[in-house]
């Protein structure tokens, strides 16, 4: 990106005849826009420019970037006026080297070389933040939303709809017998249980938002075997619908539980509570939930207690 159209096009050839695809921008303005439609390796710019000078458009290319995760593109000036004051509103600005117009053309690319580097490891460190984010979230048995995850988005989920007023259901559920589940079939075998079931709750939770009962929509595990269905925005009808689904679904899953005597499969009670208007701490909805859970216990056990 050049004021001289003489010098962007002998540089960009250069860098064509290296291997690098090269797009070329007239002014800062036309710089800022071609950089969001190609998120380019490296930016080369010089400070001089018509309608944008090379300045304003790094500033304007690292405010892009502050609205993308982990986003970073090395930024080079290239300037015919190599001074002290320049270089410093250079680095402000949010460029990384600032090399002058007469500089050997093998010192360019060996700058540039050295910005690709660090962009390189740059990457290579969000790719690995990103999947370490991921991991942080899910539970390591089901590779369901675990309990850190869950109460985030769950406070984000309910901060939101107080202040839009919306309805907010919460299923609660925990597993039928599983102690002598454990006791009869050993604990490997409940740990497939487990990861069974949380495939069968991410599935309601899925398709849930597919049919729009509700929006976002999650499940999580709560913690051992217990599981919990985050309802935002849905009706007081839809919720009682998915509690019953959901206990059917388990059930409909046949995994053999001959101690859970009364079904002869592995079997979950659910817990719900719903609240119209959202309003005031969680706590109260999460109460009712388990309240909920105990008298589907006490009711028999594979079943959905709503009220
Ligand atoms: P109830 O129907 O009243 O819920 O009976 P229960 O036996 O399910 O209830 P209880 O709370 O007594 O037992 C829960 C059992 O869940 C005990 C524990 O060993 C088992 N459990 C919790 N987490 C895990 C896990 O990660 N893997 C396995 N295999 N078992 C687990
Ligand atoms: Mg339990
Ligand atoms: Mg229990
Ligand atoms: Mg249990």
């Amino acid at each position: 990106m050049d004021d001289s159209r003489t010098i962007a096009t002998v540089f960009g050839a250069r860098l064509v005849e290296f291997g690098h695809e090269v797009v070329i921008a007239e002014n800062g303005q036309i710089a800022v826009e071609r950089f969001q439609a190609s998120a380019p390796d490296l930016v080369l710019m010089d400070i001089e420019m018509p309608v944008m000078n090379g300045f304003e458009a790094a500033k304007q290319i690292r405010a892009f970037e502050a609205t993308q995760q982990w986003a970073w593109t090395p930024i080079i000036f290239l300037t015919a006026s190599y001074t002290p004051e320049n270089l410093i509103t250079a680095i402000e600005a949010g460029g990384d080297d600032f090399i002058p117009k007469s500089s050997p053309e093998g010192v360019v690319q060996a700058k540039m070389k050295a910005m690709a580097r660090i962009a390189s490891l740059r990457a290579e460190l969000s790719l690995a933040n990103r999947k370490l984010e991921a991991q942080a979230s899910q539970d390591g048995l089901t590779g369901l939303f675990n309990r850190r995850y869950m109460d985030r988005r769950l406070d984000e989920q309910w901060r939101d709809a107080i202040r839009s007023g919306a309805p907010f259901g919460l299923l609660m559920m925990d597993v039928d017998h599983f102690k002598r589940y454990n006791d009869h079939y050993g604990h490997l075998m409940g740990d497939d249980c487990l990861r069974a079931i949380a495939t069968t709750l991410a599935k309601v939770a899925e398709q849930v938002n597919a049919r729009r009962l509700a929006r976002d929509a999650f499940a999580a595990r709560y913690g051992g075997e217990e599981f919990a269905i985050m309802l935002p925005r849905c009706s007081a009808e839809a919720l009682g619908e998915i509690a019953r689904a959901t206990v059917e679904a388990v059930q409909r899953q046949a995994i053999p539980h001959i101690r859970n005597a009364d079904w002869g499969v592995v079997t979950l009670s659910v817990g719900g509570a719903y609240i119209g208007r959202a309003e005031g701490p969680l706590a109260p909805l999460f109460r009712r939930a388990d309240a909920n859970l105990y008298k589907a216990k006490e009711g028999g056990r594979n079943r959905a207690e709503l009220a």
